[in-house]
């Protein structure tokens, strides 16, 4: 039951054009048991579960976790760190694709039991020590955890060889961050981008939001910057497809991969972003107007 309130609520209020398959898509996924197990992505990328999707990012001087999902997630996070043969103690860095309760709200435990710092852009870096949602939605909020870093536009977290750069999303919050990175698998180099957030949910108040005032300019800014931006071999999503894409057969991912996109899905997937964003503006303008002009 936890789980179906969990969807509905995800359903009703986070829910975003691009997440793909229905909520009952991703409880299907969940209740076949495709999206608990953790498996290796690609190169020293691993999907650590679970209904939101959580990636560790392995390194010989310990690990980088990227989301910690919902608090309810926490204990198979840990579980499927240990299967894959790690030890949790070993995340040293937190970093997270935005800062909504279904992608943070594990943050806090998970800085309990790893001592890990937390790292975060901007308006995020402030949702997170505070607990409270600042996107335009206005969602759930969560339990507070210390910032131990706010990095800024561009700039890059380095673990053990392993750097990510962080590529600010701010439409759909307003520090998302899109962390990229390069990895070695079969003897080639792929880039990988990990989903931070492109438009704001449905139902956001898109005009004057008292939370988000630049809400309508961050969006068009982020859809203008990844439109700009050379497409990644892979984009990892931060909610499991139902079904999964079709990819590019040359990538050499788990095939169980419901998070997996190609280069081309991941051009789709901005392509609808934009269409869907201008008809949401358009109809919070004609909402504004003055009726009878
Ligand atoms: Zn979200």
């Amino acid at each position: 039951m936890r789980l179906i309130s969990a969807l509905v609520a995800l359903g009703a209020a986070i829910s975003s054009m691009s997440s793909g398959g229905a909520a009952e898509g991703r409880e299907n996924l969940q209740a076949a048991g495709k999206i608990g197990a953790p498996f290796r992505v690609v190169g020293n990328i691993y999907f650590v579960g679970g209904q939101y999707g959580a990636y560790l990012i392995t390194t010989p001087e310990g690990h980088i976790l990227h989301d910690t999902g919902s608090a309810d997630m926490h204990d198979l996070i840990v579980s499927n760190v240990e299967k894959l043969g790690f030890n949790v103690r070993d995340i040293r860095i937190m970093i997270s694709s935005h800062a909504h309760w279904d992608h943070v709200e594990g943050h806090a435990a998970m800085k309990r039991v790893t001592g890990a710092q937390v790292v975060a852009l901007g308006g995020d870096a402030v949702a997170l020590r505070t607990g409270q949602d600042n996107s335009a939605i206005g969602a759930r909020n969560f339990e507070p955890v210390p910032v131990d870093r706010v990095v800024k536009d561009g700039k890059t977290v380095t673990l053990g060889g392993v750097t990510l750069r962080a590529l600010w999303t701010g439409g759909h919050t307003q520090g998302a961050t899109m962390w990229m990175t390069t990895v070695q698998e079969g003897g080639k180099s792929y880039s990988v981008a990990f989903r931070g957030g492109e438009i704001p949910n449905d139902g956001a108040q898109l005009l004057n939001n008292p939370r988000h005032p630049a809400v309508v300019a961050d969006t068009q800014r982020t859809i203008q910057r990844l439109k700009e931006l050379d497409a990644p071999d892979l984009f990892l999503h931060n909610h499991p497809q139902d079904p999964p894409q079709k990819l590019d057969p040359s990538l050499p991912v788990d095939p169980r991969c419901a998070t997996c996109f190609d280069a081309k899905g991941f051009r789709r997937l901005v392509a609808g972003a934009e269409a869907r964003f201008e008809a949401m503006l358009r109809e919070a303008e004609q909402k504004q107007r003055p009726s009878g002009r």
